[in-house]
Protein backbone atom coordinates (compact mmCIF):
# COMPACT_ATOMS: atom_id res chain seq x y z
CA UNK A 1 0.00 0.00 0.00
CA UNK A 2 2.44 2.23 0.73
CA UNK A 3 4.28 1.74 -2.76
CA UNK A 4 0.91 2.77 -4.47
CA UNK A 5 -0.51 5.63 -1.76
CA UNK A 6 2.94 7.00 -0.61
CA UNK A 7 2.68 9.79 1.61
CA UNK A 8 -0.04 8.80 4.13
CA UNK A 9 -0.13 8.64 8.10
CA UNK A 10 0.51 5.07 9.47
CA UNK A 11 -2.98 5.11 10.73
CA UNK A 12 -4.53 5.39 7.19
CA UNK A 13 -2.31 2.36 6.30
CA UNK A 14 -3.41 0.32 8.99
CA UNK A 15 -6.84 1.08 8.73
CA UNK A 16 -7.12 0.51 4.66
CA UNK A 17 -4.94 -2.86 5.63
CA UNK A 18 -7.85 -4.36 7.97
CA UNK A 19 -9.94 -3.36 5.59
CA UNK A 20 -8.60 -4.72 2.33
CA UNK A 21 -8.53 -8.04 5.34
CA UNK A 22 -11.85 -8.43 4.94
CA UNK A 23 -13.02 -7.49 2.34
CA UNK A 24 -10.63 -10.65 1.06
CA UNK A 25 -12.80 -13.04 3.79
CA UNK A 26 -15.89 -11.44 2.21
CA UNK A 27 -14.67 -11.94 -1.43
CA UNK A 28 -13.82 -14.99 -0.63
CA UNK A 29 -17.31 -15.85 1.08
CA UNK A 30 -19.06 -14.81 -2.00
CA UNK A 31 -17.42 -16.92 -3.91
CA UNK A 32 -18.17 -20.25 -2.26
CA UNK A 33 -21.73 -18.84 -1.54
CA UNK A 34 -22.13 -18.80 -5.30
CA UNK A 35 -20.76 -22.30 -6.09
CA UNK A 36 -23.32 -23.21 -3.20
CA UNK A 37 -25.93 -21.27 -5.21
CA UNK A 38 -25.28 -23.35 -7.89
CA UNK A 39 -25.43 -26.52 -6.26
CA UNK A 40 -28.39 -26.26 -4.27
CA UNK A 41 -30.57 -24.54 -7.20
CA UNK A 42 -29.00 -28.53 -8.90
CA UNK A 43 -30.92 -30.09 -5.81
CA UNK A 44 -27.41 -30.77 -4.13
CA UNK A 45 -26.78 -30.98 -0.87
CA UNK A 46 -24.91 -28.01 0.73
CA UNK A 47 -24.27 -28.03 4.59
CA UNK A 48 -21.64 -25.62 5.27
CA UNK A 49 -19.15 -23.69 3.89
CA UNK A 50 -15.78 -23.31 5.86
CA UNK A 51 -13.42 -20.58 5.90
CA UNK A 52 -9.97 -20.82 6.41
CA UNK A 53 -6.41 -19.92 6.13
CA UNK A 54 -6.12 -20.76 2.22
CA UNK A 55 -9.51 -19.86 1.71
CA UNK A 56 -13.10 -21.53 1.93
CA UNK A 57 -15.02 -25.03 1.09
CA UNK A 58 -18.23 -25.32 0.44
CA UNK A 59 -18.84 -28.83 1.45
CA UNK A 60 -21.14 -30.54 -1.27
CA UNK A 61 -22.03 -34.27 -0.54
CA UNK A 62 -22.69 -35.66 -3.59
CA UNK A 63 -20.78 -36.68 -6.83
CA UNK A 64 -22.34 -34.07 -9.96
CA UNK A 65 -24.91 -35.86 -11.82
CA UNK A 66 -23.75 -35.32 -15.04
CA UNK A 67 -20.76 -33.10 -16.83
CA UNK A 68 -22.54 -30.00 -17.29
CA UNK A 69 -23.50 -30.08 -13.77
CA UNK A 70 -19.97 -30.03 -12.74
CA UNK A 71 -18.91 -27.63 -14.94
CA UNK A 72 -21.50 -24.99 -14.56
CA UNK A 73 -20.57 -25.77 -10.58
CA UNK A 74 -17.08 -25.06 -11.16
CA UNK A 75 -17.59 -22.01 -13.24
CA UNK A 76 -20.10 -20.08 -10.80
CA UNK A 77 -16.84 -19.42 -8.30
CA UNK A 78 -14.70 -17.48 -10.62
CA UNK A 79 -17.62 -15.81 -12.51
CA UNK A 80 -18.35 -14.84 -9.48
CA UNK A 81 -15.09 -13.35 -8.54
CA UNK A 82 -14.82 -11.41 -11.71
CA UNK A 83 -18.05 -10.21 -11.44
CA UNK A 84 -16.82 -8.98 -7.95
CA UNK A 85 -13.86 -7.72 -9.69
CA UNK A 86 -15.66 -5.12 -11.74
CA UNK A 87 -18.28 -3.73 -9.46
CA UNK A 88 -15.23 -2.76 -7.35
CA UNK A 89 -13.51 -1.30 -10.31
CA UNK A 90 -16.81 0.66 -10.97
CA UNK A 91 -16.60 1.92 -7.29
CA UNK A 92 -13.21 3.03 -7.43
CA UNK A 93 -13.87 4.70 -10.88
CA UNK A 94 -16.44 6.28 -9.14
CA UNK A 95 -15.07 7.09 -6.04
CA UNK A 96 -11.58 8.69 -7.86
CA UNK A 97 -13.77 10.90 -9.92
CA UNK A 98 -15.42 12.17 -6.82
CA UNK A 99 -12.04 12.67 -5.78
CA UNK A 100 -11.94 10.55 -2.49
CA UNK A 101 -8.68 9.64 -0.76
CA UNK A 102 -6.23 6.65 -0.08
CA UNK A 103 -8.67 5.29 2.82
CA UNK A 104 -11.53 5.08 0.58
CA UNK A 105 -9.68 4.09 -3.00
CA UNK A 106 -7.33 1.76 -1.42
CA UNK A 107 -9.47 -1.12 -0.33
CA UNK A 108 -11.46 -0.57 -3.51
CA UNK A 109 -8.16 -0.91 -5.56
CA UNK A 110 -7.18 -4.05 -3.18
CA UNK A 111 -10.97 -5.83 -3.72
CA UNK A 112 -10.52 -5.34 -7.57
CA UNK A 113 -7.00 -7.12 -7.50
CA UNK A 114 -7.84 -9.46 -5.01
CA UNK A 115 -10.71 -10.80 -6.75
CA UNK A 116 -9.01 -11.18 -10.02
CA UNK A 117 -6.21 -12.93 -8.85
CA UNK A 118 -9.01 -15.19 -7.07
CA UNK A 119 -10.92 -15.90 -10.13
CA UNK A 120 -7.89 -16.93 -11.92
CA UNK A 121 -6.04 -18.74 -9.30
CA UNK A 122 -8.88 -21.08 -9.11
CA UNK A 123 -9.21 -21.54 -13.09
CA UNK A 124 -5.91 -23.32 -12.74
CA UNK A 125 -6.73 -26.69 -14.04
CA UNK A 126 -5.23 -28.08 -10.46
CA UNK A 127 -8.03 -30.17 -9.52
CA UNK A 128 -10.10 -30.53 -6.91
CA UNK A 129 -9.87 -26.56 -7.61
CA UNK A 130 -12.26 -24.78 -9.99
CA UNK A 131 -10.90 -24.84 -13.02
CA UNK A 132 -9.57 -28.83 -12.52
CA UNK A 133 -13.20 -29.68 -12.29
CA UNK A 134 -14.18 -27.62 -15.16
CA UNK A 135 -11.14 -30.01 -17.05
CA UNK A 136 -12.36 -33.19 -15.21
CA UNK A 137 -16.36 -32.12 -16.75
CA UNK A 138 -14.81 -31.98 -19.91
CA UNK A 139 -13.14 -35.58 -19.64
CA UNK A 140 -16.36 -36.88 -18.56
CA UNK A 141 -17.94 -35.82 -21.32
CA UNK A 142 -15.12 -36.93 -23.72
CA UNK A 143 -14.41 -40.36 -22.34
CA UNK A 144 -17.82 -40.87 -20.65
CA UNK A 145 -16.52 -42.50 -17.39
CA UNK A 146 -16.67 -40.22 -14.18
CA UNK A 147 -14.20 -42.26 -12.48
CA UNK A 148 -11.38 -42.54 -15.41
CA UNK A 149 -11.95 -38.52 -15.44
CA UNK A 150 -11.33 -38.24 -12.21
CA UNK A 151 -8.39 -40.36 -12.08
CA UNK A 152 -6.73 -37.88 -14.85
CA UNK A 153 -7.21 -35.22 -13.16
CA UNK A 154 -6.27 -36.04 -9.99
CA UNK A 155 -2.77 -36.63 -11.66
CA UNK A 156 -3.07 -33.36 -13.24
CA UNK A 157 -3.72 -31.92 -9.78
CA UNK A 158 -0.91 -33.62 -7.87
CA UNK A 159 1.16 -32.36 -10.60
CA UNK A 160 0.57 -28.83 -9.85
CA UNK A 161 0.77 -29.79 -6.04
CA UNK A 162 4.25 -30.72 -6.78
CA UNK A 163 4.85 -27.75 -9.04
CA UNK A 164 4.03 -25.47 -6.27
CA UNK A 165 5.86 -26.97 -3.75
CA UNK A 166 8.98 -27.22 -6.14
CA UNK A 167 8.71 -23.62 -6.63
CA UNK A 168 8.24 -22.77 -2.98
CA UNK A 169 11.22 -24.23 -2.07
CA UNK A 170 12.95 -22.46 -4.71
CA UNK A 171 11.43 -18.89 -3.93
CA UNK A 172 12.38 -20.34 0.28
CA UNK A 173 15.95 -19.82 -0.02
CA UNK A 174 15.85 -17.18 -3.06
CA UNK A 175 13.96 -14.30 -2.53
CA UNK A 176 11.40 -14.81 -0.11
CA UNK A 177 10.69 -17.30 2.75
CA UNK A 178 7.70 -16.48 4.07
CA UNK A 179 5.91 -16.51 0.51
CA UNK A 180 7.92 -19.83 -0.42
CA UNK A 181 6.50 -21.39 2.49
CA UNK A 182 2.91 -20.26 1.72
CA UNK A 183 3.53 -21.85 -1.83
CA UNK A 184 5.18 -25.57 -0.61
CA UNK A 185 1.91 -25.55 1.93
CA UNK A 186 -0.45 -24.42 -0.67
CA UNK A 187 0.83 -27.64 -2.49
CA UNK A 188 1.11 -30.13 0.27
CA UNK A 189 -2.42 -28.84 0.93
CA UNK A 190 -3.86 -29.24 -3.21
CA UNK A 191 -2.33 -32.87 -3.16
CA UNK A 192 -4.30 -34.29 -0.29
CA UNK A 193 -7.11 -32.04 -1.62
CA UNK A 194 -6.55 -34.17 -4.76
CA UNK A 195 -6.42 -37.36 -3.02
CA UNK A 196 -9.46 -37.24 -0.75
CA UNK A 197 -11.66 -36.18 -3.81
CA UNK A 198 -10.67 -38.92 -5.79
CA UNK A 199 -11.34 -41.29 -2.79
CA UNK A 200 -15.03 -40.02 -2.53
CA UNK A 201 -15.25 -40.33 -6.56
CA UNK A 202 -14.41 -44.50 -5.95
CA UNK A 203 -16.38 -44.82 -3.03
CA UNK A 204 -19.33 -42.95 -4.60
CA UNK A 205 -19.00 -45.16 -7.58
CA UNK A 206 -18.54 -48.58 -5.36
CA UNK A 207 -22.03 -47.91 -4.06
CA UNK A 208 -23.67 -46.27 -6.99
CA UNK A 209 -26.36 -49.18 -7.77
CA UNK A 210 -26.52 -50.01 -4.23
CA UNK A 211 -29.69 -49.66 -1.99
CA UNK A 212 -30.64 -49.19 1.75
CA UNK A 213 -32.37 -52.73 1.60
CA UNK A 214 -29.24 -54.34 0.36
CA UNK A 215 -26.79 -53.24 3.39
CA UNK A 216 -29.36 -52.61 6.22
CA UNK A 217 -29.34 -54.84 9.46
CA UNK A 218 -33.14 -56.64 9.39
CA UNK A 219 -32.50 -58.16 12.73
CA UNK A 220 -33.53 -55.38 15.06
CA UNK A 221 -32.63 -55.56 18.59
CA UNK A 222 -35.27 -53.52 19.95
CA UNK A 223 -35.99 -52.15 23.58
CA UNK A 224 -39.39 -51.16 25.04
CA UNK A 225 -40.29 -47.95 26.04
CA UNK A 226 -40.70 -48.96 29.53
CA UNK A 227 -36.58 -49.89 30.08
CA UNK A 228 -35.10 -48.01 32.80
CA UNK A 229 -31.68 -46.66 31.71
CA UNK A 230 -29.30 -48.72 34.30
CA UNK A 231 -31.28 -51.39 31.76
CA UNK A 232 -30.55 -50.05 28.91
CA UNK A 233 -26.66 -49.37 29.58
CA UNK A 234 -26.22 -52.76 30.12
CA UNK A 235 -27.93 -53.62 26.71
CA UNK A 236 -25.52 -50.97 25.38
CA UNK A 237 -22.99 -53.39 26.91
CA UNK A 238 -23.82 -56.68 25.70
CA UNK A 239 -24.92 -55.72 22.21
CA UNK A 240 -22.15 -53.36 21.16
CA UNK A 241 -24.79 -50.96 19.25
CA UNK A 242 -24.47 -47.35 19.50
CA UNK A 243 -28.41 -46.90 19.67
CA UNK A 244 -31.77 -49.34 19.73
CA UNK A 245 -34.90 -48.48 18.43
CA UNK A 246 -37.87 -48.22 21.02
CA UNK A 247 -40.47 -50.22 19.99
CA UNK A 248 -44.19 -51.75 21.50
CA UNK A 249 -45.97 -54.46 19.51
CA UNK A 250 -44.23 -54.02 16.61
CA UNK A 251 -44.90 -50.09 16.58
CA UNK A 252 -41.77 -47.83 16.20
CA UNK A 253 -41.79 -45.10 18.71
CA UNK A 254 -38.29 -43.50 19.10
CA UNK A 255 -34.46 -44.02 19.03
CA UNK A 256 -32.69 -44.23 22.32
CA UNK A 257 -28.49 -43.51 21.60
CA UNK A 258 -25.53 -43.52 23.70
CA UNK A 259 -25.80 -39.78 24.03
CA UNK A 260 -29.25 -39.73 25.32
CA UNK A 261 -28.02 -42.04 28.01
CA UNK A 262 -25.21 -40.21 29.46
CA UNK A 263 -27.63 -37.04 29.60
CA UNK A 264 -28.82 -39.36 32.64
CA UNK A 265 -27.30 -38.16 35.93
CA UNK A 266 -26.73 -41.83 36.91
CA UNK A 267 -28.59 -41.68 40.18
CA UNK A 268 -31.44 -41.56 38.07
CA UNK A 269 -30.87 -44.36 35.88
CA UNK A 270 -33.35 -46.51 38.06
CA UNK A 271 -36.49 -44.27 37.62
CA UNK A 272 -35.73 -42.72 34.31
CA UNK A 273 -37.09 -44.63 31.02
CA UNK A 274 -36.53 -45.19 27.68
CA UNK A 275 -39.46 -42.98 26.74
CA UNK A 276 -38.26 -41.32 28.67
CA UNK A 277 -35.84 -40.04 26.72
CA UNK A 278 -35.77 -41.51 23.56
CA UNK A 279 -36.10 -39.00 20.07
CA UNK A 280 -39.50 -39.49 19.11
CA UNK A 281 -40.04 -40.60 15.65
CA UNK A 282 -41.45 -37.63 14.76
CA UNK A 283 -37.71 -36.43 15.20
CA UNK A 284 -35.97 -38.61 13.41
CA UNK A 285 -34.13 -39.08 10.05
CA UNK A 286 -34.87 -42.16 8.55
CA UNK A 287 -34.37 -44.25 5.29
CA UNK A 288 -36.35 -46.19 2.93
CA UNK A 289 -35.14 -49.55 1.67
CA UNK A 290 -35.44 -48.70 -2.08
CA UNK A 291 -33.23 -44.93 -1.33
CA UNK A 292 -29.54 -45.39 -2.91
CA UNK A 293 -27.09 -45.39 -0.48
CA UNK A 294 -25.42 -42.13 -1.37
CA UNK A 295 -28.63 -40.35 -0.29
CA UNK A 296 -28.74 -42.42 3.04
CA UNK A 297 -24.83 -41.72 3.54
CA UNK A 298 -25.72 -37.98 2.82
CA UNK A 299 -28.42 -37.78 4.82
CA UNK A 300 -26.56 -39.05 7.87
CA UNK A 301 -23.33 -36.12 7.11
CA UNK A 302 -25.54 -33.70 6.81
CA UNK A 303 -27.50 -33.89 10.05
CA UNK A 304 -24.37 -35.87 11.67
CA UNK A 305 -26.31 -38.94 13.00
CA UNK A 306 -24.71 -42.52 12.72
CA UNK A 307 -27.72 -44.70 12.35
CA UNK A 308 -30.75 -44.04 10.36
CA UNK A 309 -34.27 -46.48 10.98
CA UNK A 310 -35.04 -47.80 7.55
CA UNK A 311 -38.84 -47.26 7.38
CA UNK A 312 -41.02 -49.03 4.87
CA UNK A 313 -45.50 -48.27 4.68
CA UNK A 314 -44.98 -46.71 8.25
CA UNK A 315 -43.38 -49.87 9.51
CA UNK A 316 -39.72 -50.49 10.84
CA UNK A 317 -37.88 -52.62 8.65
CA UNK A 318 -34.34 -52.40 9.85
CA UNK A 319 -31.48 -50.15 10.99
CA UNK A 320 -28.38 -48.71 8.57
CA UNK A 321 -25.15 -47.40 10.49
CA UNK A 322 -22.56 -45.65 9.66
CA UNK A 323 -20.12 -49.51 10.37
CA UNK A 324 -22.28 -50.63 8.09
CA UNK A 325 -21.72 -48.21 5.36
CA UNK A 326 -17.77 -48.43 6.04
CA UNK A 327 -18.05 -52.24 5.56
CA UNK A 328 -19.89 -52.00 2.27
CA UNK A 329 -17.29 -49.54 0.92
CA UNK A 330 -14.21 -51.85 1.77
CA UNK A 331 -15.34 -54.84 0.28
CA UNK A 332 -16.40 -53.44 -2.52
CA UNK A 333 -13.61 -51.31 -2.90
CA UNK A 334 -11.45 -54.18 -2.05
CA UNK A 335 -13.17 -56.34 -4.95
CA UNK A 336 -12.49 -53.73 -7.42
CA UNK A 337 -15.88 -53.21 -7.85
ZN1 LIG B 1 -14.16 -22.00 -6.31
Amino acid sequence: MPSHYPAQPPWVYWTVGIASSVLLLLSVLFHELFHSYVAKRRGMAVPDITLFLFGGVARILEEPGDPGMELEMAAAGPLSSFGLAILFKAAWLIASSLGAGALILAPLDYGFLINVLLGAFNLLPAFPMDGGRMLRAALWRWRGNLLEATGIATQIGSAFAYLFMFLGFILMFTTSLLNGIWLVVIGWFLKSGAESSLRQTIISNALAELRVGDVMTTKIDAIGPDVPVGEIVEYFMKYKHGGFPVMRDGEFLGLVTVSDVKRVPREDWHRVRAGDIMKPRSEIISASPDEPIIEAMVKMSAHGVGRLPVIEDGELKGIITRSDLMRTIRIRTELGR
